[in-house]
């Protein structure tokens, strides 16, 4: 065509040449040779150089890059001569720019299918969208796409890129993914699609834009979509394992943390309660031994199918392992409301299980504690349920019990017990405390009983009765003994140094170290490294420590009594109440439990009994001390009966050594008190 449009130039206008040059766009130049286009006359042939007028017609498009036309004549051009050759330039250069255009379109067209060539093939799926239009419609799909989405590619061409997140808007990817449109540029997430038939597949999507030839102007977008379905189910396999409890399907301690931790933010926000029920079986062990593992497995996992039923979707159940359980239940409008939910799960699992055939009761003994009242973080409220539900197993079981601050102390015995303990021991937070005994007679200080007390750098004192029992759980009952024992022998060392009267001083045994073989030999180096009579020593024993295996605590005693030490049975009128016990060992004195003790002027029958048992004792040699006197009523009737000691609160507390040491001193008396 252009050539013809030179040629005419020349034959019909009569113009010595004409040609076209057209050079391509300046981006891509190194690709294209400049087009150079020449016709001349052959009548003009022979003319020179210098003959010739040159009229040079260019046009620039800036997509298109340059054209010119250059004509050449032996006569000057006239005015209008040259606004007609400037339109048939114009118009080359129009017509040159549509022939451009068209074969760019023929070029890309080609291009695509060779492109979709290699996409027809690949195993991921490929979409491509037009990113020059609003909604981004598809314009075209691989087989891929349409075996993992369901979609034939004539269903989805012309649809929206978003067609396959449906409603299932709320995807972190999906911002990703439209600001890369946005911003036209790459970026990869993970998305939940939906197939054709509805069901779901994640998909790893990377995307990319394409750029016109300028490389200015992204008109499509390029979707790489790779069913990642397999690989996120067995991720979510691992994190649900890595969070619930393999047998139950609960929720772990891992879950159960982080659930607390929401729980409590989220009524920090509201200003609710969030309650927290520590949930133990009781007796779970028995049925355990009695059907065996699986059966106990079984069994597990319909309590917690009826936990899961007594609360609502939003509140966390979970296993810690074992037989014990935790509720959390959030957005509380009292604690009242977490009292309803407790006994709803108590309820619950009152309804018989079946095991094998039979039907099996079980309850549960529930602790119960609240934010913010009972503690800030989901650590504290666990201990303190679990403090709380320590009561319930004490107090007869199958009940919810509330915490309240008093029980704290048993919060260190149970959950860190051993080692608190053991620090203790070491860094010198135990300490003994003497309370007097005295003799009804004299009025006059006769010995004191040792009483262990705990000065707790963090909580303060606490009471032997918070820690003995778990002391001889974890065996640290050994060294606590002898800490006491060597304790006493060295107060007792230093108040003879000091000249204070002689005392006897009571020590109590535990089962424990009552059963060590050692006793003996370990009391024996206690009494010479102070340098003390074996003598000035009692041991108080219990009537359930010397009723098993009488041989082995014949045995014991006597060995206590070859060192010189006397022997005392504590807490009489509580366990059996034998008195062929008395006879049978070689006990010295009997302590009249403290329960006995207090109803004595109030109850006829109790005093009727302390009276028998203080005069049985007698005709047998033994001395009887009362525990626990404080008032003058309970005194003046244990001295009508003949009791030969008082132990209590109406003479003395327990008291420091120090303190004790000067009571001693100052010769204090059961008169001096005013009292008698
Ligand atoms: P226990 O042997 O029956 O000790 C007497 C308890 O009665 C002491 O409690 C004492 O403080 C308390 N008591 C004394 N007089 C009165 C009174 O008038 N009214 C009332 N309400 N209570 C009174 P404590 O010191 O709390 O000791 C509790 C138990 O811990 C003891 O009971 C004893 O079984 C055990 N325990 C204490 N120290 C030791 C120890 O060093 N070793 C062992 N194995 N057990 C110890
Ligand atoms: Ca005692
Ligand atoms: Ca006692």
């Amino acid at each position: 065509m252009l050539q013809q449009q030179c040629r005419l130039l020349v034959e019909t206008g009569g113009y010595r040449s004409a040609s076209l040059s057209v050079s391509p766009s300046t981006s891509s130049r190194r690709n294209k040779s400049r087009l150079k286009l020449v016709a001349s006359s052959h009548e003009h042939r022979n003319a020179s150089e210098d003959e010739t007028i040159h009229l040079k017609l260019s046009w620039k498009d800036s997509s298109q890059g340059r054209g010119e036309l250059h004509v050449e004549s032996l006569t000057p051009f006239a005015a209008d001569e040259r606004v007609a050759l400037q339109i048939i330039a114009d118009n080359i250069g129009d017509s040159l720019q549509q022939i451009r255009q068209a074969s760019a379109n023929h070029l890309l067209e080609s291009r695509l299918r060779q492109l979709s060539r290699a996409l027809e093939s690949s195993h991921n799926g490929v979409m491509i969208t037009s990113s020059t239009q609003l909604d981004h419609p598809i314009v075209y799909v691989n087989p891929a796409f349409e075996r993992i989405t369901g979609y034939t590619a004539d269903e989805v061409i012309g649809l929206s890129g978003r067609f396959l997140v449906r409603d299932d808007l709320n995807q972190r990817g999906l911002g990703t993914i439209r600001e890369a449109l946005r911003s036209r540029r790459e970026a990869h997430a993970i998305l939940r699609n939906y197939r054709k038939d509805g069901s779901l597949f994640w998909n790893e999507l990377f995307i990319s834009p394409v750029r016109d030839e300028g490389g200015s102007m992204t008109t499509h977008f390029v979707s790489i979509i790779n069913d990642v379905s397999e690989r996120i189910s067995y991720e979510q396999q691992l994190e649900f394992h890595a969070n619930h409890d393999a047998l139950t399907g609960l929720a772990n301690r891992n879950l159960l943390n982080d659930r607390i931790a929401q729980a409590l933010a989220q009524a920090r926000a509201d200003g609710l309660l969030v309650g927290v029920l520590l949930l133990d079986l009781d007796r779970f062990k028995l049925i355990n031994d009695g059907f065996g593992h699986s059966p106990g497995n079984e069994l597990l996992k319909s309590v917690a199918h009826r936990l899961n039923q007594s609360v609502r979707d939003t509140d966390t159940v979970a296993r810690l392992g074992g037989d014990e359980f935790v509720v959390v239940i959030g957005r509380l409008q009292s604690a009242d409301d977490l009292a309803i939910v407790a006994s709803k799960i108590l309820r619950s699992l009152n309804q018989p299980f079946i095991m094998e055939g039979k039907e099996i009761f079980v309850t549960a003994s529930v602790g119960a504690a609240v934010y913010p009242r009972d503690g800030e973080h989901g650590e504290t409220l666990l201990r303190n349920a679990d403090v709380a539900m320590y009561r319930v197993k004490e107090h007869g079981r199958n009940n919810y019990r509330f915490y309240a601050p008093e029980m704290t102390h048993m919060a260190i015995d149970r959950l860190d017990m051993e080692g608190n303990l053991r620090r203790a021991l070491e860094r010198d937070e135990l300490e003994v405390f003497y309370q007097p005994l005295v003799d009804l007679e004299g009025g006059r200080i006769v010995g004191a009983e040792a009483l262990i007390r705990w000065r707790h750098p963090r909580i303060g004192m606490i009471q032997p009765a918070e820690f003995i029992p778990l002391a001889e759980d974890t065996g640290l009952i050994i060294p606590l003994g002898q800490f006491v024992l060597r304790r006493v022998c060295a107060d007792l060392n230093e108040w003879q140094q000091a000249g204070l009267p002689p005392v006897k001083l009571s020590i109590n045994l535990s089962a424990r170290q009552f059963r060590q073989d050692d006793l003996a030999a370990s009391i024996r180096s206690a009494l010479d490294s102070a340098g003390i009579e074996g003598s000035r020593l009692a041991f108080e024993l219990t009537e359930s420590m010397v009723m098993h295996d009488v041989e082995n605590t014949l045995l014991t005693l006597r060995e206590l009594k070859n060192l010189g030490a006397t022997i005392s049975l504590d807490d009489f009128g509580t366990g059996y109440s034998s008195l062929s016990y008395l006879k049978r060992f070689p006990i010295d004195t009997l302590k009249i439990d403290r329960s006995f003790v207090r109803d004595i002027h109030q109850d006829k029958d109790d005093a009727a009994i302390a009276h028998a048992v203080i005069a049985m004792a007698h005709k047998l040699g033994i001395r009887v001390i009362a525990e626990g006197v404080e008032t003058q009523a309970q005194l003046d009737l244990l001295r009508n009966f003949g009791c030969d000691e008082l132990q209590g609160y109406l003479f003395s507390r327990p008291v420091p050594a120090g303190e004790f040491a000067l009571m001693l001193g100052q010769g204090k008396t059961l008169s001096a008190t005013g009292q008698s």
